[in-house]
């Protein structure tokens, strides 16, 4: 245990307030507000309040586990009306932290997380990233198997539900944690998973090197250790239906199906062979399935999905792998951390390029047509829009094309009394989450769109609550 008292250099110190304008920080609170952190750890995790500590007393900053909370999805970021970047900002605290050996707070971090969410090793590999801190790994595994066995103390094996029985469809975070709520308040719960394996994109869309199936076998474990019960490779719409649900003794449904459904660029020759789709290669390259990957690839997209996919066939043995984006690197939504790590490891990218045509050759991919943009006028979204600058077509040679240029939600298996929001996603009450069927919820990326591992928990643990309430005429 670390005893001496961390000290702050005055020239971190001024790192710390120039980082990011931090000492322009209007205090208004919507970073906390926007925060899933906040919202499942509210004793713990707070952070216009932990920004405050880092500007007034860096010192106490270094030691407390706040630090370690934070789970990079960049919702306080995107609201921030002065686009302070917490996550950045607590990086540089964490990494001053580990440099001079002060882990407590990281240790209690692990403890706090362990209590508090059901998916809690993958959540440390996936959304806290001390790695980033250059940490030493045998630091990083202590606290793993800490946190490991913690909690398996307090695991319940095997009980026995006694409730009402809940289905839930779609094993991912959000699916996995109200599955684990519902089960902790002693209802009788089933998720049904379409696919063969249990975890959602945790399983099959983030590559294994960013995080491990074996963290993710664990929190399913423990999860079963609550008593729910798992079908897999049963899918809601093919396998089994609402009504059939109804007829079982479900009292309530809880669709977190996740935005699966891979969006095209609607340009000639996406059916040539070597061209695909990002989620597609993701999955098979995470089940093992063998896949082809070219000597020169082309990642269409500027997402994590693209970063993620990009860096995959890297590491499967591409020999050039370039990203083409149509907006700036401004406009990339990818994490930049992610952004920064594929540009060490080789990966090119290249800005204000789209595709025009996919070119082939005996059927397979040989290049692209593509298109220089340049920016107009912002759209809703309130990024400048790209549009093509006239005659300046020019081809490239590519073997393989991963597409990856959004996700979106399936809803073809919905029945109809269920509506839609305006993105196309499924529509729920934001407070209840119940949809506009009654006795059926919704939450998760199949709500949001795209989103983060930590939205998903913080769906589902909502849902939870709701269904609860919902069951017990609340
Ligand atoms: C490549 C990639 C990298 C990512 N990296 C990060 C990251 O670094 N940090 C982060 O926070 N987030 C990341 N995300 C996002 C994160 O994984 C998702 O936001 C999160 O998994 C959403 O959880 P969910 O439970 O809503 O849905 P999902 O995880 O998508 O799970 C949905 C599940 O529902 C199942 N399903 C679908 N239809 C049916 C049906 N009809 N019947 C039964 N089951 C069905 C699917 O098979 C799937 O298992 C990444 C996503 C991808 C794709
Ligand atoms: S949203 Fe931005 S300005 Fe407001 S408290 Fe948070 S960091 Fe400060
Ligand atoms: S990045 Fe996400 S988890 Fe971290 S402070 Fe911002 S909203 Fe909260």
């Amino acid at each position: 245990m670390q005893t001496r008292k961390p000290k702050i250099s005055k020239e971190l110190k001024e790192k710390l307030l120039d980082l990011e304008k931090l000492k322009y920080c209007f205090e208004c609170g919507i970073c906390t507000a926007s925060c899933p952190m906040m919202e499942l750890a509210p004793s713990h995790y707070n952070p216009r309040i932990l920004l405050e500590t880092i500007v007034l007393d860096p010192e106490k900053a270094l030691t407390k586990p706040d630090i370690w909370l934070c789970g990079w999805c960049y919702r306080c970021y995107e609201r921030c009306p002065q686009k302070l970047k917490p996550p950045e900002i607590l990086l540089l605290v964490k990494t001053h932290a580990v440099e001079e050996g002060i882990l407590e707070g990281f240790n209690e971090a692990a403890k706090i997380m362990g209590e508090t969410v059901a998916l809690a090793e993958s959540c440390y590999y996936v959304c806290f990233h001390p790695e980033r801190t250059k940490m030493r790994q045998e630091d990083f595994e202590n606290v793993l198997k800490k946190l490991i066995k913690n909690r398996n103390k307090t695991k319940r094996q095997k009980i026995k539900p006694q409730g009402e029985k809940i289905a839930i469809i779609g094993s991912g975070p959000a699916g996995l944690t109200a599955a684990y709520e519902l089960a902790k308040k002693g209802y009788h719960v089933t998720v049904f998973e379409a696919y063969p394996e249990i975890g959602g994109m945790l399983r099959y869309g983030i590559p294994e090197k960013r995080l491990p199936r074996k963290a993710v076998d664990d929190d399913v474990e423990y999860i079963k250790g609550f008593g729910v019960e798992f079908k897999t490779n049963t899918a809601l719409g093919k396998d089994i239906t609402f009504d059939q649900l109804k007829d079982e003794g479900y009292k309530a449904i809880f669709i977190a199906v996740g935005a699966l459904k891979s969006r095209k660029i609607g340009c000639e020759g996406e059916e040539l062979e070597g061209a695909v789709c990002a989620l597609d290669f993701l999955r098979d390259v995470k089940s093992k399935k063998t896949v082809t990957i070219g000597e020169k690839v082309a990642v269409i997209g500027g997402g994590n999905v693209a970063v993620d996919a990009a860096r995959t066939a890297l590491h499967g043995g591409a020999k050039e792998v370039t990203i083409l984006y149509r907006r700036t690197r401004e406009e990339m939504p990818a994490n930049p951390w992610e952004v920064k790590e594929a540009e060490e490891e080789g990966i090119k990218l290249e800005f204000l390029v789209a595709p025009s045509r996919i070119l082939g050759k005996d059927g397979k991919v040989a290049g692209l047509e593509l298109v220089r943009m340049e920016l107009g006028e912002p759209d809703e979204t309130g990024r400048r829009t790209p549009k093509p600058v006239k005659d300046s077509n020019f081809t490239r040679e590519f073997d393989m094309i991963i597409l990856a240029v959004g996700e979106a939600v399936d809803t073809s298996f919905l029945p109809k009394e269920i509506e839609l929001s305006d993105i196309n996603t499924i529509w729920a009450d934001p407070i209840t989450m119940e949809t506009t069927k009654e006795g059926v919820f919704a939450g998760g990326d199949a709500v949001t769109g795209p989103a983060s591992v930590m939205e998903g928990i913080v769906a589902g643990k909502r849902a939870a609550d709701s269904i609860d309430r919902y069951v017990k005429g609340g």
